[in-house]
């Protein structure tokens, strides 16, 4: 009888758990693309911000944005333009390093948290997904393009630091021309 109690309880707290992990994966998802959203990118920048002091691992963050994205809603209607924000998304996964991790913060912006030991290193890995992205025949939009600013992370840094010069980055490539990857 007690062996019976026993596994019914084992059966409910599993229930309870795979509850809790569907709930917890729901709030770090963004709901149209599947990937990471801007609370994850929040917790995950914040935790990585306090290891790399001690580890060195080349913190780097890079901001992504579609170039005349507008254009696309206008042109295509709004349904195409989140056709087109999941098949970028699904582009960047697959294109991204493994210990990358990719959000989708706003509308048509995106972060990528990465590592690099050098400017070079990272701005090579920016070029990649930027070329990548240029490359895509998106389906119905055609081509497009991405602008990137990117950073790497400098003692004394903190998110707001952090985030302010990798954004300064992202508005240079803006104003230099889309289409390019700003290092600073
Ligand atoms: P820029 O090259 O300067 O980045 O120009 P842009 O047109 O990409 O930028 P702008 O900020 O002018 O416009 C962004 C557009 O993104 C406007 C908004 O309607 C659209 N947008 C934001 N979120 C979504 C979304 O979830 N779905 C769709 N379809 N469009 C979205
Ligand atoms: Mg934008
Ligand atoms: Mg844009």
């Amino acid at each position: 009888k007690l062996g019976q109690k026993n596994e019914r309880l084992q059966v409910e707290i599993a229930h309870r758990k795979a509850i809790e992990q569907r709930l917890e994966t729901l709030a770090e998802t963004d709901q149209l693309t599947g990937v990471y959203n801007r609370r994850k990118f929040d917790e995950l920048m914040n935790l990585e911000l306090r290891q790399e002091p001690r580890y060195h691992r080349g913190l780097s963050l890079a901001m992504l944005d579609i170039d005349h994205f507008k254009e696309v809603n206008d042109r295509h209607g709004h349904a195409v333009g989140d056709a087109v924000l999941q098949e970028l998304a699904r582009l960047i996964e697959s294109t991204r390093r493994e210990a990358d991790s990719f959000f989708r913060v706003g509308g048509e912006e995106f972060c990528l948290i990465t590592f690099a030991s050098n400017g070079a290193n990272l701005e090579t890995a920016c070029e990649k997904i930027r070329k990548a992205v240029t490359e895509h025949d998106f389906d119905k939009a055609g081509h497009l393009a991405i602008s990137i600013g990117a950073t790497q992370y400098q003692d004394g840094d903190d998110y707001d630091s952090l985030f302010k010069r990798a954004d300064a980055a992202l508005y240079k490539a803006k104003r230099t021309g889309r289409d390019r990857v700003v290092i600073v």
